[in-house]
């Protein structure tokens, strides 16, 4: 399937922020509407696959590991021992196969409301799924707000929000009676992450996002910036928001061994992506 003489130039172009970015595609091989959202995969040039749901990029297979390690490890090294995670959304299950890389988690539960996207997944980014087996996973369809809503009380360790966009299903997982759920839910030295957008491009969800964590009780927050070249500004970031207490020192010896079987994450990078720079300092 392609719509254009080949190879033509897929764009996400973002009225809202004014910019726009380009990849340069041989194909269109998939476009399907599912209940949720439009889905299309394109083989590009250069990137291998990528994945767009709605007309926002999502991963491609060339640069997906900056997100998916950065909405992970740094959580799961700050937390002392990390048994219980659960992601919401994320349904690439890129963010599942790095949780699972750490030994101390006994249970990793991936709840995406949308099972064409890990159809697509599996098909298109087989290396992004190679953990769906072990026996530690359980992937589950169905809505993470309600997922949330029904979680036991002090159950979790960590939950990691690798949700769209806050438009359509995604908008109430960026709400107070999430943030409230999800507090619920944590055991007290419990940390919830939560994918923020571009902290050049959005800056005020990010700053009504942490207000409103900080409102349902969470102690301590923390935004962190990395990488991400396939997304609007090229720049991404994560917010960490700390049930209780200080963030403290993060596991530096076992990031450091996992950091050989990383492409991005280290326990250098972790450091520095726990200062904010001063331009974000300053907007927050
Ligand atoms: N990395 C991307 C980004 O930052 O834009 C997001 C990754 S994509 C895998 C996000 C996933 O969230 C989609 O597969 C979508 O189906 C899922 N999603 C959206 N709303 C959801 C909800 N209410 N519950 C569970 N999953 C949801």
């Amino acid at each position: 399937m392609s719509d254009f003489a080949s190879p033509y130039w897929f764009t996400e172009q973002c009225d809202k922020t004014g910019s726009a970015f380009s990849l340069r595609v041989k194909n269109k091989i998939v476009e399907k509407q599912s209940q949720f959202q439009k889905i299309e995969i394109y083989q590009t040039t250069d990137f291998g696959y990528l994945m767009v749901l709605d007309g926002c990029t999502m991963v491609s297979s060339r640069e997906n590991f900056f997100y998916h390690e950065m909405m992970s490890h740094p959580a799961l090294f700050t937390h002392p021992k990390p048994q219980n995670v659960v992601v919401i959304g994320g349904g690439d299950c890129g963010t599942l196969k790095e949780v699972l890389k750490h030994t101390s988690v006994e249970a990793a539960t991936q709840i995406d409301i949308d099972e064409l996207v890990t159809d697509m997944a599996k098909r298109y980014f087989p290396e992004l799924c190679e953990s769906n087996q072990d026996p530690r996973a359980q992937i589950i369809f169905g809505d993470g707000i309600k997922f949330m809503h029904d979680a036991l009380p002090e159950s979790l360790d960590i939950i990691i929000v690798d949700s769209t966009d806050p438009v359509g299903p995604s908008e109430g997982l960026y709400d107070y009676a999430f943030y409230q759920s999800c507090l619920n839910a944590l055991k007290p030295d419990g940390i919830l992450v939560q994918q923020s957008e571009s902290p050049i491009l959005h800056q005020k969800l990010i700053k009504e996002m942490r207000e409103a964590m900080l409102e349902v009780g969470f102690s301590n927050l923390q935004t962190i910036i990395f990488p991400q070249p396939i997304y609007p500004s090229g720049l991404w970031s994560c917010t960490l928001a700390k049930k209780q207490g200080d963030f403290g020192e993060f596991r530096h010896k076992d990031a450091a061994e996992m950091s050989n079987n990383c492409e991005y994450y280290s326990p250098v990078v972790h450091q520095a992506a726990m200062r904010l720079p001063n331009f974000l300092k300053k907007s927050l």
